[in-house]
């Protein structure tokens, strides 16, 4: 193994048992036949599974809808060209002369699908499981502003939150029905804003004023 390619496993804190894995995951298109788009597109799979099974894990009151963004806010191209530039990846990059030229080590693009190619090569080089791990480790600072900021507030919460920060009137909550007995009842709420409004049920007040704010979230945003 070249000495600046044992610099980046130690940046990893993982070093290949098939380095030739990792020199594939290395080479853009424009370099060699032989380069990473195959393990980027594996690489791309792993990520989105091991970022949703820790969000899954970690946010038992999300929504689906308040997962997907979550995980599509970690995952996007961004956030991995950020990581890759934390590790130096530019610097052991291998393009082709035209990608050299116009400084192609430096793009977002080509930097967040190394990235991609970088967790496909560690999975196949020793598993999921170490892969995970790699992933968790390198993510550990997103994941902890994540952890930060999204303490998940309620739905109504982060609806009044929205509106207020585009200066918009607060929403209004009406009961439209009481149903069942007193020890059994069922509210329906709606939850009107100035061009939207959500109607849902609960058990109580409370819970279908929650739920009718979370559905009209999702409307607006
Ligand atoms: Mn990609």
């Amino acid at each position: 193994m070249n000495l600046p390619i044992a610099r980046l496993c130690a940046a990893l804190d993982y070093t290949f048992r098939q380095p030739e894995l990792l020199e594939e995951a290395l080479t853009h298109r424009s370099a060699s036949a032989r380069n990473n788009e195959r393990l980027e597109f594996l690489g791309d799979a792993l990520l989105n599974l091991v970022i949703a099974e820790y969000l899954f894990q970690h946010y038992p009151k999300a929504s689906e809808g308040e997962l997907s963004r979550l995980r599509a806010s970690l995952v996007k191209g961004e956030t991995l060209a950020e990581l890759a530039r934390g590790l130096k990846l530019g610097d052991w990059l291998r393009l082709g002369p035209g990608e050299l030229k116009s400084g192609g080590f430096r793009r977002d693009s080509i930097l967040s699908d190394t990235m991609e190619a970088l967790f496909g090569a560690v999975y196949l080089d020793d598993g999921l499981a170490v892969c995970r791990d790699l992933i968790l480790r390198l993510y550990r600072d997103c994941l902890a502003r994540l952890a930060g900021a999204g303490e998940l507030k309620d739905p109504k919460t982060r609806l009044q939150e929205y509106l207020q920060a585009r200066q918009q009137a607060l929403p209004v909550y009406n009961v439209l029905e009481i149903h069942g007995e007193p020890h059994a009842q069922s509210f329906t709420v709606e939850c009107v804003v100035a061009e939207a409004r959500a109607v849902a049920m609960g058990s109580s007040r409370r819970k279908a004023e929650q739920e009718a704010a979370r559905q009209l979230l999702e409307q607006i945003q």
